[in-house]
């Protein structure tokens, strides 16, 4: 990757903007400022940071940048469901979503530019892989959000562009600048995976009581491989295996997500075999209906009749079951869509966000 050619401040936690201050001739105290500015009062500039001396600033200013990001876009759909599209400062797009809901205000951010899973169903995976985002680019997108809104998320979902497993260390790194300097709980933190066995033990093995959830999408190999190519490498019992072990060292529930196509893994009899493979499980399923993308192999969703025979099913053998709300009509808000539209590749108009805990 191409290194910034200034740092940003964003992404630094306290104790590194006090350092960072001493480094270009403050007191500690101004480094603590800054992180004020920064992450409790949402400052866009240094222009803002009025209890700052003029000359301080102007050091600010020739030193580094205060955001790593850049507003491109902005989109609001009428159910409260904002998306922007943000810039990074090699010119890669990546997206983040704010959704305003009766009881929290939720968030979707992204962990890389693109991602390299390929899964055949996904406009993200369809567009390849760039790199990973720095800890700055991961943090920004909650910052901007909160810019542009005016509203704070105080849940934060890793369920945006790329697979976080493989930026862990960064993605681990923001969780605790969340906790510690947004003061957002670990438990309102959610991490969405393709699966990636190792990645979920190490992430067991840090403890912390965040939200694990599990793109699982069909509980037997052939299936899950043809849509899903990381299959080959990581099996559903070894992905299953690695949930329970999750489960046990965290105390937490897992959620497996469950991206329903039509005539592929809707059927009454993966419903069972899914049934069959969690049972015993601290776990939750959430169906999600295939959000429309043009795939070159035609998916669809299934009809409401498919999907509930499948809910059913489930409900049946003891399993609990959710169905993800599909929201932000309008505004090309499902995974990899606005980005794509902003590349030139067309999208629908009543493209509805999925990808929201
Ligand atoms: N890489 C991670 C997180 C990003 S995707 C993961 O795969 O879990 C977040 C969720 O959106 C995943 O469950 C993914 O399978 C799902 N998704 C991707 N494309 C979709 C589509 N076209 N319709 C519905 N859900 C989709």
């Amino acid at each position: 990757m191409e290194e910034p050619k200034r740092t940003a401040l964003v992404g630094m936690d306290t104790a590194e903007l006090i350092k960072f201050a001493g480094r270009i001739g403050a007191p500690a105290f101004r480094g603590k400022q800054l992180s004020e500015w920064i992450y409790r009062q949402g400052a866009d500039g240094y222009d803002n940071m009025t209890n700052l001396p003029a000359e301080f600033r102007a050091k600010l200013e020739e030193s580094c940048d205060l955001h790593p990001l850049t507003l491109v876009q902005r989109q609001d759909s009428v159910d409260g469901v904002t998306k922007l599209l943000l810039n990074t400062h090699d010119e890669q797009g990546i997206e983040a979503v704010l959704l305003d809901c009766e009881d929290r205000i939720s968030s979707c951010i992204s962990s890389q530019v693109g991602c390299a899973m390929k899964c055949e169903f996904c406009a993200t995976g369809l567009g390849g892989y760039t790199r990973n985002l720095t800890v700055g680019e991961i943090v920004d997108q909650i910052l901007q959000l909160q810019i542009a809104t005016g509203k704070r998320a105080d849940h934060v979902g890793f369920m945006g562009m790329g697979e976080p497993m493989h930026n862990l260390d960064a993605v681990l790194e923001s969780l605790r600048i969340f906790n510690e300097e947004l003061g957002i709980g670990y438990r309102r933190m959610h991490v969405s995976t393709v699966g990636i066995v190792p990645r979920i033990r190490e992430l067991a093995d840090a403890g912390l009581p965040i939200h694990l959830a599990i793109s699982l999408h069909s509980p037997t190999d052939s299936v899950r491989t043809a849509i899903m190519p990381v299959n080959k490498k990581w099996p559903v019992r070894e992905v299953i295996d690695a949930a329970r072990y999750f489960v046990s060292k965290t105390g937490r529930k897992i959620t497996f997500e469950y991206l329903m196509i039509d005539g592929i893994n809707d059927t009454v009899e993966q419903a069972h075999r899914l049934g069959t493979l969690i049972k015993g499980m601290t776990a939750l399923v959430t169906l999600i209906p295939f959000n429309w993308v043009d795939t070159a192999r035609g998916f669809k969703k299934p009809s409401s009749d498919r999907i509930r025979r499948f809910r059913a099913e489930l409900e049946r053998m003891g399993v609990t079951v959710s169905q993800r709300k599909e929201r932000g009509q309008g505004i090309d808000a499902a995974c990899g869509q606005l980005r794509g539209k902003h590349v030139g590749r067309p999208i629908p108009v009543n493209a509805r966000i999925l990808n929201v805990v």
